[in-house]
């Protein structure tokens, strides 16, 4: 390190971090360099598809203003969802402050495409638990499900080893198979996240096989992790949350569905109504911080990925076992560690929230969350609330006692958060420095 190190230790110290903590954390940090050199070369390429988006779009300084009541002729706007639909390398896209979150993205593109009679596939196993709810899986009776319209839902479960089941997949296509959805990342699931490229494939095997479905990709914390996106591979839609990778820390709000033109309409006119679709929705205030926000995105994926690698190593340096594992590929932000106990659990979330530039000062607990068999605990101090692009973690109370973290603004904050973490596990002597 160029500058002076003691300054440096002496600088964490004060936040309560001991010298063998700092001690291995450096160990550790030396081994990642190449690493990190191939992340921010990601970043590099992504800043510069970023700014071809803005330059070539023209945004000026009237895109920053807002619209109010019907947000007719909202500039600023629609320039956004053009600078979307350039990134993502498609036709159109819907960016909006009024889709309330990705679960909220994700139902409009199934409500909006899918008719009575149709049927829904999922190729890659269970999709994420808020969508169940939306489906109508398991016969639960959520009113206004896809079920009770008289929508079905089929599924091809991943193998042992979370490949894909090419032969189950092809078993279930069939004549009302109508649109395809895909999940990029693992979500809180054990299965792997999928690359972009390996979603290529799937979508250019269904295609081959039934030429007329619709591909759909829930790109939830896969943004900007690749230089390229799954539009690029066939995708006909993508759809994501803005309080994760691409509001970059900054949209306060916000979904986006990303694609065929033909199918932005129809989830324009099902967010607003039939005929008026994109024309309307105030912005009011959020504009700049849509810009702004997409233009930190490269970066703040890079330090989320760098924080999550950082734990993966720091923690499988201690016998832990991690997902993804330390040295592998990554193609989300979600990292999982396997810590074996509760009281593990509960001192790493306490690490976290501790490290926080909110709330610093709260202890997290377990408590019964609706949805979830056992107790979960959650750390977050958050600018935004429920960000997880910001440092954040959370975990069911149960066996295999893991805890899911992502998120970090910048690397600094991650790594001091990681560092916090591992303090109060040493503090509460529950685990052994090398
Ligand atoms: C977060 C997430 C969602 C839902 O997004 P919310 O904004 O929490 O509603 C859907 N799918 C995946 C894979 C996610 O990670």
């Amino acid at each position: 390190m160029r500058n002076d190190n003691n300054l440096l230790y002496n600088m964490y110290q004060k936040s309560g971090i001991s010298k063998s903590v700092l001690d291995y954390a450096r160990q550790v940090c030396n081994s990642l360099e190449e690493r990190f050199r191939t992340i921010d070369e990601t970043a590099e390429y992504n800043q510069l598809k970023v700014m071809q988006a803005f330059q070539e779009n023209r945004v000026s300084a009237e895109h920053m203003n807002g619209s109010t009541g019907y947000g007719y002729n909202d500039d600023g706007r629609d320039t956004l969802e053009r600078v979307y639909a350039h990134i993502f390398r498609c036709e159109d896209a819907l960016v909006r402050s009024q889709i309330t979150c990705g679960t909220h993205a994700l139902t409009l593109a199934l409500s909006s495409i899918l008719r009575p009679g149709d049927e829904l596939f999922s190729p890659v196993g269970k999709p994420y638990d808020t969508l169940e709810g939306i489906i109508g899986i398991h016969g639960k009776k959520e009113p206004g499900s896809l079920r009770e319209f008289g929508i079905t839902y089929a599924q091809a479960d991943l193998k042992e080893d979370s490949s894909l089941d090419y032969e189950a997949i092809k078993n279930a296509l069939n004549d009302r198979t109508k649109l395809v959805t895909i999940q990029r990342s693992k979500g809180y699931a054990m299965r792997k996240t999928l690359s972009v490229k390996q979603i290529g494939e799937l979508i250019t095997f269904i295609k081959k096989h039934a030429p007329h479905v619709i591909c759909m990709v829930d790109n939830c914390y896969g943004e900007f992790v690749d230089t390229i996106e799954p539009a690029e591979v066939g995708a006909d839609l993508v759809v994501g949350s803005l309080i994760k990778n691409l509001g970059g820390g900054i949209a306060p709000m916000g979904g986006y569905l990303a694609g065929r033109k033909d199918l932005i309409e129809l989830a324009a006119n099902r967010l607003t109504a039939p005929g008026l679709g994109k024309e309307v929705g105030a912005s009011l205030g959020t504009n700049p911080s849509f810009y702004q926000g997409l233009f930190f995105a490269p970066t703040v994926v890079a330090s989320a990925l760098k924080s999550a690698i950082f734990a993966a190593h720091l923690y499988e340096g201690l016998g832990f076992t991690t997902s993804p594992g330390a040295t592998e590929e990554r193609h989300d932000i979600i990292q999982a560690v396997a810590l074996g106990s509760p009281e593990r659990i509960i001192a790493f979330c306490e690490g976290i929230q501790a490290g926080s530039p909110v709330d610093s000062y709260v202890a997290p607990e377990p408590y019964a969350m609706p949805g979830y068999h056992s107790d979960v605990i959650m750390a977050a101090g958050n600018f935004i609330q429920g960000s997880s692009i910001e440092l954040s973690a959370d975990a069911p109370i149960e066996p295999p006692y893991s805890v899911y973290f992502q998120g970090g603004l910048t690397w600094q904050h991650g790594k001091f958060g990681i560092l916090m973490s591992l303090q109060r596990m040493v503090d509460k002597k529950l685990v052994d420095l090398p």
